[in-house]
């Protein structure tokens, strides 16, 4: 199997009913804004190439952002901050994501989410998170990242599981989320550095909690010890 197959398998899934109800719901409702457009209403996967030694792990997607686009962190505010902040380190070739069709392209990085589906609030449940999980799983066994930036204690709690299923090992007590975290995990597929980011949502972003500065200084971490 490769990455393009297990998308492929991934925007079919109707794992989680509450998630596929609301995701199908928003997509028929729209906002008034986006009343002229086709919703996506599917599960979004992750974008990027998939040899990428970078990969950046989010939340879920947004409604009206990846929900409607088709497309991690594409068409919504969230997506404006992290696409700026890779551009101006030089991991995207240009610094906004509007829509799917455009000629954007990540060097060596991966945006994917430990929940595929948009969840009401963007409050996945805890059982939802652990169905989820699976694609993950998958979705890192056929990759080989050396760094992994996630964003916010949600995608942390999710991922540190998957990485333990994936081979890497966890250190005990297991690292606790913080923006800044630096933690190394040894494993048979060689070390992997995990960091931590505030997430790059509206909350954090328009009170400052995170500044642009903040996000592009964990990433040229990420992408020096990646190699990028
Ligand atoms: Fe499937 Fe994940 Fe969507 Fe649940 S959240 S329906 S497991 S893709």
């Amino acid at each position: 199997a490769d990455i393009a197959e297990l998308d492929a398998q991934l925007v079919e899934c109707r794992a989680c009913p509450r998630l596929v109800a609301w995701r199908e719901q928003v997509a028929r409702e729209k906002r008034a804004a986006f009343r002229d457009q086709t919703y996506w209403g599917r599960p979004v996967p992750g974008f990027g190439p998939p040899d990428a030694p970078l990969v950046i792990v989010g939340l879920a997607p947004a409604a009206h952002g990846a929900n409607r686009t088709g497309r991690m962190f594409t068409g919504d505010r969230s997506g404006d901050v992290l696409y700026a902040a890779l551009h101006a380190v030089g991991l995207a070739n240009q610094p906004t994501s509007v829509h799917a069709g455009d000629e954007l392209q990540l060097r060596g990085v991966r945006i994917t989410a430990p929940v595929h589906c948009a969840p009401p609030a963007n409050k996945p449940t805890t059982v939802e998170r652990d169905t989820c999980s699976r694609w993950l799983r998958a979705e890192l066994r056929l990759m080989s990242p050396r760094a992994i930036v996630v964003l916010g204690a949600f995608g942390w709690q999710a991922l540190l599981p998957v990485l333990a299923d994936a081979g890497w090992a966890l250190p005990r007590p297991r690292p606790v989320f913080g923006h800044g975290v630096h933690v190394e995990l040894p494993g048979q597929r060689g070390a992997l550095h995990l960091f931590g980011c505030y997430h790059v949502s509206q909350q954090n972003t328009f009170t400052g909690k995170l500044t642009p500065a903040m996000l592009e200084e964990v990433l040229t971490r990420a992408a020096d010890v990646a190699g990028l």
